[in-house]
């Protein structure tokens, strides 16, 4: 793979082992549409190592064996791309980067960032927008990335907004990220210009450490996406910007509860569709009323019927995404036995007290927290959250790794 970066623009070739089909750190097939895109809103001036970082978010999947850069990267940069990946990478001859002092959030609007926001109220955000590609068709016009802008600029935060194409380099399986951790493409790139030494990332304990979003029902303390001492992780301590979890511990009950009794709450979405309000009909919509339901303690309040295509998941037999929500929220929410979950009820025995484990935090997510800003995430889980017991931390370490009879019901 070559890379060239001009001013924001990216552009990659392919060597002849690359491949246009390729996988992302979480396993997920992705295929290539095209070789270019941009990042604006960030200066043309910042270390060869956040270029390299950057442009490796977008270009892994299709590497095979080398990344050759357009400007010289550290050798600590070369090692953590060959320890991760086994790429060769180069050239090597820059000094490495320092880490700065400031921490910033990667935000999106969602409860789990407006969480992380809250734990360190003085962190400033850079929020990722998508915008047109010049050669790719838009054929995901309901994506409402300007009102999820808009949004983030009315919170009062500092707030740098990086726009971006990048999506588009994803053919399949849909305009997205390439890696997890292209939506800090541009926050790598502003990193010396607002000091940066870490980005926080909304990712929560589903996320981190229980094989959430892509994979299903495994404890993952070796996450390669997350972990610090995974392959992401290394590589941007590498460049000096370490990977920050301050919700890494918590459950999506937790951030959104969080995220409701925070200043910002006027302010959080995580539809991508509506432009009021959220659509209410979207499959992510649901899911978040779920969560939000067992949160309030109130019946489920949702437009969609079972008839609806973004039902019919809940009336296959599990495993689902998100599972350890499910059942929590399934045992929490009055009358759910009349709803579109009547199904999916029939297969836990989930309990209030068996998914409590779900209200507390998971202690060695705090000890990730790089030392600068681990007291205050600390601090705000000793007032808000609370930590789990020894029996509830064994909840997460034993995740999908016990048969049925003991692993999630208290029969
Ligand atoms: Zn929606």
């Amino acid at each position: 793979m070559r890379v060239t970066w001009t001013g924001g623009r990216l552009t990659f070739r392919l060597d002849p082992e690359d491949e246009i089909t390729g996988r992302a750190s979480d396993e997920h097939p992705v295929k290539l549409a095209t070789n270019t895109c941009s990042v604006g809103g960030v200066p043309d001036d910042a270390h060869p190592d956040l270029f390299a970082v950057a442009a490796w978010t977008i270009v892994a999947p299709w590497t095979r064996r080398r990344v050759t850069f357009d400007r010289a990267i550290s050798a600590g940069l070369a090692r953590a791309l060959h320890d991760g990946w086994g790429i060769e990478a180069g050239p090597v001859g820059a000094e490495p980067r320092p880490a700065g002092r400031t921490l910033a959030i990667s935000y999106s609007g969602g409860a789990d960032s407006v969480a992380a926001a809250a734990m360190h109220p003085d962190a400033p955000f850079v929020h990722f927008k998508r915008v047109p590609h010049p050669r790719v068709p838009n054929r995901w016009t309901h994506y409402r990335s300007d009102v999820l802008a808009k949004l983030a600029e009315r919170t009062g935060r500092e707030l740098t907004t990086v726009t971006s194409d990048l999506e588009f380099t994803l053919a399949e399986p849909r305009p997205g990220y390439p890696e997890h951790h292209a939506v800090a493409a541009g926050a790598l790139l502003l990193a010396d210009r607002m000091d940066l030494g870490g980005l926080a990332f909304g990712y929560e304990l589903g996320s981190r450490w229980l094989g959430g979003d892509r994979y299903l029902l495994r404890y993952t303390p070796d996450n390669p996406m997350w972990a610090p001492h995974g392959a992401w992780g290394r590589l941007f301590a590498a460049a000096g910007v370490h990977i920050v979890l301050p919700v890494g511990g918590v459950s999506e009950a937790v951030t959104m509860r969080v995220a409701l009794n925070s200043d910002l709450k006027d302010h959080v979405r995580w539809c991508l569709r509506g432009t009021d309000g959220p659509c209410r009909t979207c499959e992510k919509c649901l899911y978040k009323e779920l969560i939000q339901a067992a949160v309030e303690r109130r019946p489920l309040d949702t437009p969609i019927t079972p008839d609806r295509p973004v039902a019919r998941k809940w009336l296959r037999p599990p495993p689902y995404g998100g599972q350890e929500m499910v059942e929590y929220a399934l045992a929490r929410i009055p009358g759910i036995e009349r709803t579109l979950f009547a199904k999916a009820l029939d297969h836990f025995e989930a309990t209030e007290e068996s998914t409590s484990w779900l209200d507390h935090c998971y202690p060695p997510a705090l000890d990730e927290i790089p030392q600068p800003w681990r007291e205050e995430a600390a601090a705000f889980v000793g007032e808000h959250v609370g930590l789990m017991t020894g029996d509830e931390a064994r909840r997460v370490e034993t995740w999908g790794a016990e048969p049925d009879e003991e692993a999630r019901s208290t029969r």
